[in-house]
């Protein structure tokens, strides 16, 4: 029977995951897109309708409302919710396809928008109501969370017996041309880089201060970046799941203007997420630093350059002490011409169209909330091959590493 496919969100990662779905009509079948604002769902709908010849259904939603959102499940009555809105939105959205009884997929675990921390607890601890429910949930099906974890699950069940660690490496060497901008939602990019670092080693958690920890990396296609520690959510499930680690680490890369304004902005207080007055008028700083900023969505036809996104695996085989590198490299400007979004909006909306294909085909299915890792990930691996997220393995000697300085 013909599949019905209900997006939630209409930014930059929303405008990917619909036109994707749109490629992949004869699995998502009808496909609904709902947003806050439905004239951006309906400038996504066009665009598709002029460029893939799909049309797409479009409708307002306030994700904020379990009520809302159940009113809006039940008229379109899907076999799947891709959740591409905001993390403050995860719970809602969970909550009410648990009373819908459908399955879900998100891109970004939980975040409380009074506290700058994000952790899968709240999301982990709707399993036992998602398999009462009888459906599935998988969580962090876009890039980094996402494809990183499948790269790891990969790593594990192709080249090691053991894991032993795990350096997760995100290189966003795109220009989009503006001293400052952020490549998806600004508050959200914000506040995970102005919070304290945080990596995983011999059972516990070390905490840095923000950026401490710089290292340069050499990433093939790109060269050599500087790229800094940060706490990342997929960090969380993959000390769960991954055989032997005893260490996994963050790094993503910052140019010096990026760096410069952000430690700017940070100590005249303008990334503070606590409500200040303001001419009797009450603002949250960060939120109006968001409203100033240029909209990721509209960086696409300016950002040029590639991303190179992977994992650096050290760990044993047979005996035999190994390191694997596996990573994708995305062009900014192909991206825009494909889907007309740039790199980092494509890298995250394309693996959360695969991870809803999987489960709409049945290739990954269970019953309760999941993460990437749980599934076997050669049908993920594949189809990031031919959905326009070619990946490579470099197999490197034990004691061989890309980083250069
Ligand atoms: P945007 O801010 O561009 O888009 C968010 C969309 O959600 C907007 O259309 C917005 O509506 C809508 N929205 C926000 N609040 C509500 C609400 N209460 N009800 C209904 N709709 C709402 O964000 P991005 O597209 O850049 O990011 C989307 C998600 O992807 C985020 O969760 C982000 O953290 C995640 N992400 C994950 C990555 C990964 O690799 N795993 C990488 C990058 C992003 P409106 O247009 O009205 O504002």
């Amino acid at each position: 029977m013909k599949k019905k496919t209900l997006i939630i969100g209409a930014g930059g990662v929303g405008n990917v995951v619909a036109f994707k779905c749109a490629m992949n009509v004869e699995t998502f079948g009808d496909i609904t897109l709902a947003s806050r604002t439905v004239s951006k769902c309906d400038a996504i709908a066009k665009n598709i309708k002029e460029k893939v010849g799909v049309t797409l259904a479009t409708m307002s939603v306030d994700a904020d409302s379990v009520t809302k959102l159940v009113e809006v499940i039940t008229q379109v009555n899907p076999d799947i919710v891709i959740n591409v809105a905001l993390p403050y939105q995860d719970l809602t959205i969970m909550d009410a396809c648990t009373k819908c009884g459908v399955d879900y997929l998100d891109t970004a675990n939980y975040e409380h928008p009074d506290t700058a921390k994000f952790e899968y607890k709240e999301q982990w601890a709707r399993d036992a109501q998602f398999k009462e429910a009888n459906i599935m949930g998988l969580l962090g099906s876009g890039f980094d969370p996402g494809v990183t974890n499948v790269f790891c699950a990969y790593a594990q069940k192709h080249y090691f017996d053991e894991i032993h660690t795990i350096d997760i490496l995100d290189c966003n060497a795109g220009d989009h041309g503006y001293p400052f901008a952020t490549n998806f939602n600004p508050e959200i990019n914000l506040r995970e880089v102005s919070a304290k670092g945080r990596y995983w080693e011999n059972g516990s958690w070390i905490e840095t201060e923000p950026m401490a920890i710089k290292q340069v990396w050499d990433y093939p296609e790109v060269g050599a970046k500087d790229s800094y520690l940060l706490y990342h959510e997929e960090m969380e499930s993959l000390v769960k799941h991954i055989k032997g680690l005893k260490r996994i680490r963050f790094f993503m890369t910052f140019g010096e203007s990026y760096l410069t304004h952000m430690k700017c902005l940070e100590n005249v207080g303008m990334l503070g997420i606590k409500e200040v007055e303001h001419k009797g008028m009450k603002i949250v700083p960060m939120e109006f630093l968001a409203t100033l900023l240029p909209d990721p969505a509209s960086l696409g036809p300016r950002t040029k350059g590639k991303t190179n996104i992977g994992i650096f695996a050290k760990g044993m085989k047979d005996g035999v002490e190994k390191t694997v590198y596996i990573y994708q490299v995305s062009d900014h400007e192909k991206c825009y011409q494909e889907v007309m979004s740039q790199g980092v909006s494509y890298t995250t909306g394309v693996p959360a169209m695969i991870g809803a294909k999987l489960m709409l085909e049945g290739k990954w299915q269970g019953k309760g909330v999941f993460n990437m890792e749980e599934f076997d990930p050669d049908p993920f691996m594949d189809e990031l091959m031919v959905q326009g997220l070619p990946w490579k393995v470099m197999e490197l000697g034990a004691d061989e590493s890309r980083r250069v300085d």
